[in-house]
């Protein structure tokens, strides 16, 4: 059987080394990180607690659905669970600042998981905004149904949205729809609420988990936000035994088959001749003869790793999230209220995401307990978690890096404090009393940890500009390299199965 060797052990190389090691080749995954897989999704171990450092939820992992299917497929479906999240407030979001001198209004809001619930609650809440809110509502349900049915039937994903929206737009579909798709191409979030005579205080609501995209609603893709928000709301569950255990599951069918899955393989050289990559060439000398390369490093990267590369690309790498791992001793119950749920809290207007001055205490947090979905700790800690991401800046947290080691330990120390400042005052009072430990992982541990271009959280940016370039092209791509990364595809676990998905029937025909 032919050999395939993965560089990278993000969910796209993943996911693409489980179907096919199943299926028989030979695979080895070569992962850079000397301690941990997963990429994106690493869980970094900090005393007895684990924190995944990207996916906290997913999507389309219900029975019959892709990420359902996949895990049935490879035979992990019963020992690797995925729990529906809370049906009537999935996600708390928390907006306004309770300090002095702070905003005028403090809000506290379950969202229920569906859009038409969403709908209905947010009426509830700004009943004098309930025919703009209607409006909103019926154009983003009826664009993301077009867009859902359209996926089912057809080999494509979000990072084709333009492609996708023009091949709809001559289809059969009533011309008001054409019309409704036509538009939101061109928008971004702020002008599709602007078009629907949306209000700035219910804005937070609807933009409250803009965290997932890492854009200001000025610059994210008006269609990208509703497709996004759309899969989310159709089924959000989180893994009964969390992401690590889902990743050595994966690791576990590779190796079950016979492949490998390599830590501390730093690939810096893909050898090619006659149009093909022939071999993967690490830093410690090893070198990896293969038949078929997959590549889990963005495009850029990848042809960084080719010898005489003339690839140029033009897509902007997506902007940098950063995590604070914190650990309350003795537990908290209002930590453990937040089983099946994500909070997120913003201080109340439109946050920046482009360059946010990372000195100054953060303006969104999303927040996440591991403790209290029960899969963070040694079953004996009586310790809580979490694990809370704020907006980053890569270029000011490489100049501060820069400054050297005391002024580094000083900013990520002053941010932590600023985190659990915001905590207490806003959503868990009494937090900042009872902190066993705090650890605040930057652009820069990102980068150093997972080499991700610009320690970039998603792949690629997802801004109307970027959507509108459509997919990646590659021009002189070797005929057996094949890209399976976020940043040449889709942002998310879901979309990185998928990704393996198509590559996985395109090659053997197979499918699940
Ligand atoms: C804060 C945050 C929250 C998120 N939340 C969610 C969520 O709730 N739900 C969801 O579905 N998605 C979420 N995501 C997105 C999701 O995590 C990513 O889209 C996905 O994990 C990216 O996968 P990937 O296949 O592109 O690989 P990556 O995760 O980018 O992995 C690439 C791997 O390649 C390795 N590598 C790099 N260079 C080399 C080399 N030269 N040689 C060998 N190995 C190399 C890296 O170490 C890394 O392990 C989140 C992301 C972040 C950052």
């Amino acid at each position: 059987m032919a050999r395939i060797v993965v560089v990278g052990s993000g969910i796209g190389g993943m996911a693409s080394a489980a179907l096919f090691a199943r299926a028989g080749y030979r695979v080895t995954v070569l992962e850079a990180n000397e301690d941990y897989i997963g990429g994106h999704g690493r869980c970094l171990r900090v005393g007895n607690m684990r924190f995944s450092m990207g996916p906290q939820y997913v999507w389309e992992f219900g029975d019959g659905e892709t990420g359902g299917r996949f895990l049935e497929y490879l035979g992990i479906h019963d020992v690797c669970p995925f729990l529906p999240m809370e049906e009537d407030g999935f996600e708390r979001l928390f907006v306004g600042d309770r300090k002095k001198g702070g905003n005028w209004y403090f809000i506290d809001f379950s969202v229920p998981m569906g859009l038409a619930r969403f709908g209905e609650s947010l009426k509830r809440m700004f009943p004098e905004e309930a025919e703009a809110i209607d409006f909103l509502f019926n154009d983003m349900i009826a664009v993301y149904d077009v867009y859902k049915a359209f996926f089912r039937k057809n080999a494509v994903n979000e990072s084709r949205l333009l492609n996708t929206t023009r091949f709809l737009l001559t289809g059969k579909i009533s011309s008001a729809m054409k019309v409704r798709l036509g538009r939101t191409i061109y928008m971004s979030v702020k002008e599709l609420f602007d078009r629907h005579g949306i209000s700035p205080v219910a804005r937070r609501i609807l933009y409250g988990h803009g965290g997932i995209f890492a854009e200001s609603e000025s610059d994210m893709s008006a269609v990208a936000y509703i497709v996004g928000t759309g899969n989310y709301h159709a089924g959000a569950r989180y893994p009964q035994k969390g992401f690590h255990h889902f990743f050595s599951s994966l690791a576990g069918v590779i190796e079950e088959a016979g492949g490998s899955v390599h830590r501390g393989k730093r690939v810096i050289r893909l050898e090619t001749g006659g149009g093909r990559v022939s071999r993967a060439v690490c830093t410690d000398g090893s070198s990896y003869t293969c038949d078929f390369l997959f590549s889990d490093l963005s495009p850029r990267l990848t042809y960084a790793l080719i010898d005489d590369s003339e690839e140029s690309f033009d897509y902007a790498p997506s902007h940098a999230v950063g995590a604070c791992c914190i650990v309350i001793a003795g537990g908290l119950a209002s930590v453990r209220e937040m089983r099946g749920k994500n909070y997120w809290w913003q201080d109340g207007v439109e946050i920046e995401y482009r360059a946010p001055d990372v000195t100054r205490p953060p303006r969104m947090l999303f927040i996440n307990s591991p403790t209290a979905n029960g899969f963070g700790g040694e079953p004996e800690t009586a310790d809580d978690s979490l694990a809370v991401f704020f907006p980053g800046n890569y270029s000011q947290e490489l100049a501060v890096h820069r400054q050297g080691p005391d002024a580094f330990f000083s900013f990520k120390t002053q941010l932590a404090k600023q985190i659990i400042d915001i905590l207490d005052r806003n959503v868990f009072p009494g937090i900042s009393g009872r902190i066993a430990f705090s650890e605040i992982v930057s652009a820069v541990d990102t980068e150093a940890q997972i080499l991700a271009e610009r320690a970039g959280a998603y792949g690629r940016r997802l801004s109307v500009d970027e959507i509108l370039k459509g997919g990646i092209r590659e021009k002189r791509r070797p005929e057996n390299l094949h890209n399976v990364s976020a940043a040449a595809n889709s942002p998310g676990v879901a979309a990185g199965i998928y990704t393996a998905k198509l590559l996985f029937a395109d090659l053997t025909k197979k499918n699940f």
